[in-house]
């Protein structure tokens, strides 16, 4: 008989995934295979093959010593954030199951989920920054990075330098150590060694495995994070933690999210290194809503399928530009010329990507026309959808960077940004053709 004041009942069974569940016998399973279950457990939602939205802001504690033992998690008393679900600020089923997926494309051991690509690169930076703090960056980076940094971050007595994506080991070796003189005479640190590769829209990459070196030798080894947005070649064509990066950052509007109908970020790395930005994350919010995780579950299904397709269309779509009497170049991984950088993809790169530089033979008028002439290619900025957009650096996402950097940066009036979709790869020939025919 039971006694009923006695619980019978077994403890609730843990939502997180077991280890197991990432491999069969001795095979590890791939990303492609784990994206359609990993870190759901159907029995614990009725059933429901697909995770329900939780549109909930809150949760209900098993008991008050549960309460108080996922508290421990959320204020940092117990590091690696809350054993439980607490508050929708802080954590979510849909959230969490996001989090363990999106850690395994990148090899992590955790992630964090944002409302936006920027909200994760603004509280990951003020995660780490003091006054007094310096931030090497490589350049150029995403406007509104850079302009977090330099306009922002400058306001609570943080200074930055910043070095070319494509600088060498000597070059990057000699920004840090005079950053670590700047942070000495400022009585701070280098707080943060923040990379993007490939820069946009020039299409450098940084040598990521050259900055850990170079991190290691003049700083000190794991002394600051390496931070790298990922967006361009991630999750697919590019694991920056293979190759000394600490913490991959990620606007996974872009090619994770994939269908251009959610806006959303996320960082991965190790949980040491993403204490201080879950802690900071629960303080400022700006996680993901459950319906934009929801979404973004839905497209890790698909997104090796999307990416593989839009890398294979921007390899066609390339070869039939290249040496084409209209353009005069492309900036495209595909097709790199530079030895150095070509070492670089060599080592950090599986893919070149969907999303390149075209320059039209002319100016600004040039360009507008063959922009203006495109049938299937939209006009937009944004990459990583399933369908083709193109843009203009120049006139649109650069219009405000002054004129000198613009040049210094390879911005010109000629420069027509692609960002290759999923669609019939002979059919975006075709588009192309007739819209430089029409120039
Ligand atoms: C779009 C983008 C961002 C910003 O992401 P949002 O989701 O728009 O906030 C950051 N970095 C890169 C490289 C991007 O392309």
């Amino acid at each position: 008989m039971n006694d009923p004041v006695t619980p019978t009942t077994p403890p609730t069974p843990r939502r997180k995934p077991k280890p197991e569940a990432t491999t069969i016998g001795n095979r590890p399973l791939k990303p492609a295979t784990l994206m359609m279950g990993f870190g759901y457990d159907p029995s614990l939602s009725e059933g429901s093959l697909k995770p329900p939205i939780f549109q909930t802001s809150t949760f209900a504690f098993e008991s008050a010593a549960a309460g108080k033992r996922h508290f421990e998690g959320i204020t940092g008393k117990r590091p690696g954030g809350a054993e439980g679900l607490v508050y929708s600020r802080f954590n979510g089923p849909n959230q969490e199951i996001l989090e363990d997926r999106l850690s395994i494309w990148d090899g992590a051991e955790d992630a964090l989920c944002f409302s936006s690509g920027m909200t994760a690169i603004c509280v990951l930076m003020l995660a780490y920054c003091s006054a007094g703090d310096v931030i090497v960056h490589s350049g150029p980076l995403y406007a509104a990075s850079e302009g977090f940094v330099a306009k922002t971050l400058t306001r609570f007595g943080v200074t930055y330098l910043d070095f070319a994506a494509g600088a060498s080991r000597d070059e990057i070796d000699a920004v840090l150590a005079q950053a670590k003189d700047m942070a000495a005479k400022q009585g701070g640190k280098v707080a943060m060694v923040y990379l993007e590769s490939p820069a946009n829209p020039t299409n450098a990459l940084v040598d990521v495995e050259a900055v850990r070196d170079a991190r290691d030798a003049v700083l000190g080894k794991g002394e600051c994070p390496i931070v790298i947005d990922n967006t361009f070649l991630g999750p697919l064509w590019s694991r920056p933690l293979d190759h000394g990066a600490d913490i991959v950052v990620y606007s996974l509007t872009k090619y994770v999210g994939g269908h251009s109908d959610l806006v959303a970020g996320g960082i991965a790395g190790a949980k040491a290194w993403l204490d201080p930005v879950r802690m900071l994350r629960n303080t400022m919010g700006g996680i993901a809503d459950p319906n934009t995780s929801w979404m973004l579950l839905r497209s890790l299904e698909t997104v090796e399928l999307r990416m593989t397709r839009a890398g294979e269309n921007a390899a066609k779509v390339c070869a039939f530009l290249k040496g084409h009497p209209k353009v005069e170049g492309l900036g495209y991984l595909g097709m790199i010329e530079d030895a150095r950088q070509k070492d670089i993809f060599a080592r950090h790169c599986t893919g070149a990507g969907s999303t390149f530089s075209v320059f039209i033979k002319g100016g600004e008028a040039e360009s507008f026309r063959f922009l203006d002439s495109l049938k299937i290619a939209k006009l937009a900025v944004s990459l990583g959808g399933t369908e083709t957009l193109a843009s203009h650096p120049a006139a649109m996402t650069h219009l405000s960077v002054p004129d000198e950097r613009k040049a210094k940066l390879g911005i010109t009036d000629n420069l027509v940004r692609v960002s290759i979709g999923i669609e019939d790869a002979e059919d975006l020939i075709a588009d192309f053709d007739q819209a430089l025919a029409a120039v």
